[in-house]
């Protein structure tokens, strides 16, 4: 295809400002979809991302489409992840496109992740066609919207276009200004192949599958091509274009093309993201720069409830891992809890992303430790070394200073929350950096340590503001702190599952908290349980929960017998959700719930 013919865009919106729905309509409206089709949103398409409204892989898909003036195009649109636990790979797929179509509900107006967003698309040189959409609402105010987008954003948003994705009025104009505003890609046919290889994933038929955007040069079926990055050569099996409901293939690839290519590669992990694809006989100059890989922040320990689940469950992360390699994973062993894995994740979304598709896809029960960052251990001789597992905290002594992961969080809020999104923060040892006012919404940049995020902050900042603030977050560093590491003992016996690095300002009241919570969830037994929190050997909370006086079935003395094993086998049942630590079943709620701070 012609260069001047192709428009290579994404779509960039806050969560539920309608990007899936303003893709559905766009893919509708150039007939690549029936209205049958149209029912799945195509570009959302697993289970969870349904469910939560979220993307999490990247997508794209090809369109063709007739302009007003008669001329033929071809529209590339890349899908991008909305969350903020995905903000790397909305980046990377940022930069194989020219421009962005920047959707803002009319009725909202601009929020905390429109502004990651599009401050993405600025960065990747973007030009940007603002987009007013959910204009059928009564509450939709597109003048006072526009304003803030100029405002706030400092981009020009008088020619935006107002649309209803949901009844499809405007979406024409909207394929329109992807022709006529947003600009051509550039290459050079002639010059040697450099691709980008955007992203990759693991198909069932086709293996491992290679997005890749052409820069210059023509990739061919059968081409013998190299990575630049890695230094491997493959031979190209197939060449094609994602159409809404299936692969194509085709001849080849030209310049400001996006396509996918196949080449017998083993896993997903053999591809690098950000990698330049050239051929392997004539090699291109260059190398595209590169992006650093995502690294994962939070780590938590994934054990099965029922041991003999064990290689059940390692053969369901090895599968979800093909497909994503920002998950990391190894073998871990728990005093308490078994054989497991310790596992790294994006955030904690992406945490909970994993853990529901093991439980649901997979049907294995899970214990979940608490989340935990990556502290760095400055140790006294001089090294330095990451901990991702509180439990395998070195002896103390050893260690000159504990630095902990920051962020810099934008919030976004109606002015009467204001007061409590401040507390909040202020109370997770947040610094504030700037306060300024979008419209009618308070926008606050707050520095804070991630590990007081990770719990539960977002959930407390939706309650605290009745759903109203948005969030978005970027690491900021790392900084040493007062930290030190409180363990749960349960009868005495330290659970290493529920060992945690706090700071220690705040030691006393995480370990009463611990402490409360676990005497409301473990049932109680035939003896006095002691529940403490401490701190090397200094303990600082404790509850006891009571012994049990009678024997359970007592009441059913001289009754009917089948009532009896009744209660007998629910109560079995129950046991099957407990973990034994010494002579105490603790269920399997407590581990989570534990962790959750009020
Ligand atoms: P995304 O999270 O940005 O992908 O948002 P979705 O496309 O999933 O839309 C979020 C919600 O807004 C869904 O319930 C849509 O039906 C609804 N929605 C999308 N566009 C419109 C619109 O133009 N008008 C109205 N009233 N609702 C819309
Ligand atoms: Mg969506």
């Amino acid at each position: 295809t012609e260069l001047s013919r192709i428009r290579n865009f994404s779509i960039v919106a806050h969560i539920d400002h309608g990007k899936s729905t303003l893709a559905d309509r766009l893919i509708q409206l150039t007939g690549g979809l029936s209205e049958r089709e149209m029912k799945e949103q195509v570009l959302d398409s697993m289970d969870i991302e349904r469910e939560r409204g979220i993307t999490i892989k990247a997508q794209t898909v090809r369109l063709d489409y007739t302009a007003a003036d008669g001329e033929a195009y071809v529209l590339n649109l890349i899908d991008t992840p909305g969350h903020v636990d995905f903000g790397y790979e909305v980046s990377r797929s940022m930069r194989a496109v020219e421009g962005s179509l920047l959707v803002v509900d009319a009725s909202q107006g601009v929020e905390a992740q429109t502004l990651a967003n599009v401050y993405q698309a600025i960065d990747a040189n973007h030009e940007i066609v603002p987009v007013l959409n959910k204009i059928d609402l009564p509450a939709a105010e597109p003048d006072r919207v526009k304003e803030q987008i100029e405002d706030v954003i400092g981009i020009d948003a008088s020619q935006s276009v107002l649309i209803s994705a949901k009844s499809g009025l405007g979406v024409a104009d909207v394929l329109e200004a992807i022709v006529k505003r947003l600009p051509a890609p550039k290459g050079d046919r002639d010059a040697p192949l450099k691709a980008a290889l955007v992203d990759s994933w693991y198909d069932p038929y086709l293996g491992v599958v290679v997005l890749v955007r052409i820069h210059d040069g023509v990739l061919r079926k059968g081409d013998r091509v190299r990575m630049m990055q890695t230094g491997a050569t493959y031979q190209v099996d197939k060449v094609g274009v994602c159409r809404p409901t299936r692969k194509v293939d085709v001849e080849e690839l030209g310049p400001g093309e996006i396509g996918f290519l196949t080449a017998s590669i083993k896993q997903v992990r053999d591809t690098r993201v950000g990698d330049t694809i050239t051929h392997e006989k004539r090699l291109c100059a260059k190398a595209l720069p590169g992006y650093k890989p995502a690294q994962p922040v939070v780590f938590c320990g994934l054990f099965p409830v029922d041991s003999a689940d064990f290689e059940d469950l390692r053969t369901a992360i090895e599968k979800l891992a093909l497909n994503d390699a920002s998950f990391s994973y190894e073998v871990e062993t728990s005093a308490a809890l078994g054989f497991g894995f310790r596992c790294g994740f994006l955030g904690l979304l992406h945490l909970e992303i994993i853990r529901e598709r093991l439980e649901r896809e997979y049907d294995i029960d899970l214990i979940t430790t608490a989340p935990s960052v990556v502290y760095h251990l400055h140790m006294t001789d001089g090294t330095m070394t990451e901990l991702h597992n509180p439990a395998d905290m070195p002896d103390v002594m050893k260690i000159d200073r504990i630095e902990e992961p920051w962020i810099k969080a934008t919030i976004l809020v109606p002015d009467e929350f204001l007061g409590d999104v401040l507390k909040l923060c202020q109370e997770r040892r947040g610094v504030q950096d700037t306060l300024t006012y979008a419209g009618s919404r308070a926008m606050v940049v707050y520095r804070l340590p991630l590990n007081e995020v990770v719990f539960d902050f977002y959930d407390r900042l939706k309650s605290a503001t009745k759903g109203y603030a948005s969030f978005d977050y970027q690491m900021d560093g790392y900084q040493a702190d007062a930290l030190v590491k409180m363990q749960i003992l349960v009868n005495a016996e330290p659970v290493d599952a529920l060992s945690m690095i706090v700071h220690r300002d705040r030691a006393d009241l995480r370990g009463r908290a611990m402490c409360e919570k676990l005497k409301d969830l473990i049932p109680q037994h035939m003896f006095q349980v002691p529940i403490q929190a401490a701190i090397g050997g200094r303990i600082i909370a404790r509850e006891t929960i009571r012994a049990l006086r009678k024997d359970v079935t007592a009441k059913c003395y001289g009754g009917d017998v089948s009532r009896k094993r009744k209660l007998l086998d629910k109560q079995k049942a129950g046991k099957k959700k407990m973990r034994q630590f010494g002579k105490v079943d603790i269920p399997q709620e407590a581990f989570i719930s534990a962790l959750k701070m009020d």
